[in-house]
């Protein structure tokens, strides 16, 4: 007989009956009576197991005892109606072999119900989980749809450095990268660590933002986008900061902070719209395990328009719910930077959809921010989105050499390390923007995880990189 070709089970559960099938994978339950075992296989192309029927009396007793939860199987069989497996087909056993067995006492996922909070113990076995593959799938579709997604309009993908002289923007704390004898650190006479000995004779760190290399790609092949890692050290134990995670930001030249907000609205509706389209066996379990509210909540931000508001309507409102009786944990007035909880008090109570705030006070952002005339604002732009937060940040840029020049000084930053950043306003600057999105705060809106270590497959935060 000809050798039958693998076939993976999210197309064999596709299949009209009929045919020999081969379907490798790994054993998920095993149940059954003396004459006859289901077992239920998973490969990981699909959220959905192919039920596979052993009929003892075609198998050594010894192979099936073999067939434990965790083990990896080659089946080979014929592809038949199922009655009761809640699949519309199921395999009829005539071959198994079993690839690897796998110690029921021992393997770390045997017991059905796990907590998310135990899986993070075992990160390593945790991916063969429903939970983490239907997650995985997600991420990769989320990835691609990206790359989709800017691909067709013309944005060329930068890739932007991961090491780094500058420190971009004060975005976050960053991790130093360094080749020095950390038992033997050199000093100069006045008793600095002297960098000229170090790997790249500077000081370095790993990147908390690809923006500012951005703006050098967008005002040269117009507009770009980066996706890559992003690092930063802040020891801040929350559900949505990681140590290590991945930003999309794209920056445009000719763009103003509108045609900004109308892209990054575009762009999440893109996401949640493909997420909707490619991922339903995948949300319909997550829905159905963490959050029942998650497959309306994405559908709920399609149909309708984000609210703009500035900084200061924003404060007005929220000052305004404190008068009512809101208890925040942090106090609110015009000049401070929101917290969460009043992100998600905009988004949630008052406006029940997603909010672009824009127009911040000067001082809590950055330098390279688009100044306003009113001396005291900047065209800053904020996503909000319910249960998260803040998704995206960004900004129309100050595209005028003397204000951007100004500002840096204000701020008593360093002009000389930042001059090749400069120099896209000396040298035929343009208007243009941009913006941040975080991937892993995407992921949490697209999978109801509400954790976001539960996002990525190694979560890298403070005391924790194993794995
Ligand atoms: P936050 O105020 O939530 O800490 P931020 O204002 O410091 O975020 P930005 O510098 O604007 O963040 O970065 C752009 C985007 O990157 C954010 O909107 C968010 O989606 C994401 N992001 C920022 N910091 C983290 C982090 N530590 N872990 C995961 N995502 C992050
Ligand atoms: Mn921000």
């Amino acid at each position: 007989m000809e050798k039958i070709k693998r076939t993976k089970i999210k197309a064999l559960l596709a299949m009209q009956p009929g045919a020999d099938v081969l379907a490798k994978g790994w054993v998920r339950t095993k149940r059954g009576n003396k004459q006859i075992k289901f077992i239920a296989l998973n490969d990981g192309s699909t959220i959905n197991n192919i039920q596979v029927v052993a009929n003892t009396e075609l198998f050594d007793e010894e192979l099936l005892k073999r067939v434990t939860t965790g083990a990896s199987l080659s089946v080979t069989g014929k592809l038949v109606e199922s009655v009761g497996s809640g699949q519309a087909v199921e395999i009829q056993a005539t071959e198994i072999e079993v690839l690897g067995e796998c110690d029921p006492m021992r393997y770390p996922l045997q017991k059905k119900d796990t907590t998310l909070e135990y899986l993070r113990t075992v990160a390593h076995m945790r991916l063969r989980t429903n939970t983490f593959g239907a997650v995985l799938r997600i991420r990769n579709a989320m990835a691609f749809a990206i790359h989709k997604f800017f691909n067709e309009k013309g944005f060329v993908y930068l890739h932007t450095p991961l090491i780094t002289e500058s420190d971009a923007e004060g975005a976050g704390d960053m991790f130093q990268v360094t080749t020095l004898d950390l038992k033997n650190i050199p000093l100069d006479k006045k008793g600095n660590v002297d960098f000229s000995s170090d790997f790249f004779g500077k000081k370095t760190s790993l990147t908390v933002s690809g923006q500012l290399e951005g703006e050098l790609g967008a005002t040269a092949v117009g507009e770009i986008y980066t996706f890559g890692p992003t690092f930063r050290a802040e020891n801040s134990n929350t559900p949505r900061h990681l140590a290590e995670f991945w930003m999309i930001e794209p920056e445009m030249a000719f763009y103003d902070i509108n045609d900004n907000m109308v892209l990054a609205e575009e762009f999440v509706k893109y996401l949640v719209q493909y997420a909707l389209d490619n991922c339903m066996d995948d949300l319909k379990f997550l829905n159905s395990k963490y959050d029942e509210g998650l497959i309306e909540r994405m559908q709920s931000v399609l149909g309708i328009p984000f609210q703009r508001v500035t900084y200061t309507e924003a404060v007005e409102i929220l000052e305004k719910a404190v008068a009512d009786g809101v208890k925040f944990e942090y106090p609110v007035h015009w000049g401070t930077d929101f917290q969460s909880e009043h992100e998600r008090y905009l988004v949630e109570k008052h406006f029940q959809k997603p909010v672009i705030l824009i127009d911040f006070p000067k001082d809590i952002k950055a330098f390279y921010m688009k100044q306003n005339e009113d001396g005291r604002t900047v065209r800053g732009m904020d996503v909000l989105f319910p249960k998260i937060g803040e998704i995206i940040g960004g900004s129309e840029r100050e595209a005028s050499l003397e204000k951007l020049e100004a500002r840096i000084d204000e701020l008593g930053m360093s002009r000389k390390n930042l001059e090749w950043y400069i120099d896209t306003r000396r040298y035929g600057s343009v208007p243009h923007s941009g913006f941040g999105l975080g991937f892993e705060r995407l992921l949490l809106f697209v999978t109801g995880m509400t954790n976001i270590r539960d996002v990525i497959p190694f979560p890298r935060t403070p005391k924790n990189a194993e794995f």
